[in-house]
């Protein structure tokens, strides 16, 4: 009856199952625990009629032109550049921080010394990780670098990560480099914003399609099977290709122990007032036991709206327990290596592939998540 299994209705498995389902005619069926799509990026209205993000602020950005051309077909856009400050003391500084935070931070005659420097070291535009930053030879450039490290990664890592910036992976703290530029955008791709009336509709849009069906509220264990060579649906052996993006060692009974996660606790809180903090984001890099606080009414662009809600996000370590979401993999070779194990695990399964930032225990951006969505139902289409 079906042609493909996908299970998940985040980005990772909208993006496969639509192109499956239109561009090879295949009849897919969506398999989704939650009851709702979306995944992490799922959007609705709170009790307010205020658009909250449910699982945590989700700004899309992009350069890739064929994922912003893929995805525009199923939303328009509210195009905005991100910008993010750290609270500092009295102080909201930009971040990452870039040549208008040095010059907050240090007076003119010290900021245009070492922005001289900073130019020179890198060139002007470039992007400088904190790590790297603080190898740097000139004790001016490093005091710039221990300003940064202290100030804006020191106690937010420990927070999200409970470890420090040189104890997680340079790709975590690389997200958010140094810039020799004047840019107060967080990010620097060409296409940024959020769906025109939401990222919820932008998935609606995706999964309606004849070929799709979606069912919500079912966990893939109580309908598939895993052996070693074979996949079983509804008790009967499955021919079609499955595409899993769900936690991996999650299928296999975490019977090697559980891959580590780091996850949030998310405070929603609603204000009678115009406007809580006057920004979208605002960093608490060393203060406070929350990392962020976004207020949706600026990341969404929403107006008309009476009030305002905002959400804390409390980190802590994943412990697998009912409620808990595995948000973050934690990036290191000993959880690589367990990784490696579960994958083993999939090696017989015919026709079975693994897509998405659980499945696949990565970091991945909405981007690059479609991108590879769309690359693994080409190539599934090519076989
Ligand atoms: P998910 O969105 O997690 O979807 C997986 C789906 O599979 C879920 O709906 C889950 O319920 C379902 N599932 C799992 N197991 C089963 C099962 N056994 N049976 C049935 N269904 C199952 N990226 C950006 O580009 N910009 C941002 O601003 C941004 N902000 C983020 C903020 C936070 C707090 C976090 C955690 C991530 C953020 N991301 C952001 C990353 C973004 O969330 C991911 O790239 C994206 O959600 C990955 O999509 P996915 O489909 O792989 O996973
Ligand atoms: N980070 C930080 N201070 C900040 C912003 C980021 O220390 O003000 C570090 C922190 O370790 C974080 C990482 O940089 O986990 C990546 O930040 P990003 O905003 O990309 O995280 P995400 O949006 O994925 O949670």
């Amino acid at each position: 009856m079906y042609d493909c299994i996908v299970i998940g209705a985040g980005i990772a498995g909208a993006a496969c199952a639509r192109k499956l389902a239109e561009e090879a005619g295949k009849k897919v069926l969506v398999i989704e625990r939650r009851s709702h799509i979306g995944g992490n990026c799922y959007d609705v209205l709170d009790e307010y009629g205020i658009l909250i993000h449910e699982y945590g602020p989700h700004i899309f950005h992009t350069g890739l032109e064929e994922v912003y051309e893929y995805l525009s077909r199923f939303t328009e856009w509210y195009p905005f550049g991100h910008e993010v400050v750290a609270k500092v003391g009295d102080k909201l500084i930009p971040v990452p921080f870039n040549l208008n935070t040095l010059h907050m931070v240090y007076d003119k005659e010290k900021a245009d010394l070492l922005e001289k420097k900073l130019i020179e070291a890198y060139g002007e535009g470039s992007r400088v990780p904190i790590m790297k930053l603080r190898e740097n030879d000139d004790p001016d450039i490093r005091e710039i670098a221990q300003y940064v490290y202290e100030n804006v990664f020191l106690k937010y890592t420990m927070k999200q990560w409970g470890q420090k910036p040189e104890e997680i992976s340079p790709e975590v703290t690389g997200r958010v480099p140094v810039l020799i530029s004047y840019d107060n955008r967080y990010f620097q791709d060409k296409y940024q914003g959020v769906p025109k009336d939401g990222f919820t509709p932008m998935f609606e849009h995706m999964l309606d399609h004849e070929n799709i069906e979606v069912v919500l509220d079912t966990d893939c264990r109580d309908v598939l099977k895993f052996t070693g060579n074979e996949i079983l649906f509804e008790g009967k052996p499955f021919e079609g290709d499955v595409i899993y993006t769900g936690a991996l060692d999650e299928l296999f009974d975490c019977k090697f122990g559980r891959l580590p996660y780091r996850s949030l606790d998310f405070h929603f809180e609603h204000y009678d007032e115009e406007s809580y903090q006057g920004h979208s984001v605002v960093n608490y890099t060393v203060s406070e036991d929350y990392t962020r606080i976004t207020e949706f009414k600026f990341l969404t662009g929403q107006k008309n709206t009476d009030g305002t809600t905002i959400v804390k996000e409390y980190p802590f370590a994943y412990t697998g327990a009912a409620g808990e979401i595995p948000y973050y993999a934690i990036l290191n070779e000993e959880n690589q290596a367990l990784y490696g194990k579960y994958r083993a695990l999939t090696a017989g399964l015919p026709k079975f592939h693994l897509l998405g930032r659980l499945a696949e225990y990565k970091y991945y951006n909405i981007d690059a998540m479609t991108k590879k969505a769309m690359e693994l139902a080409d190539a599934i289409m090519n076989q």
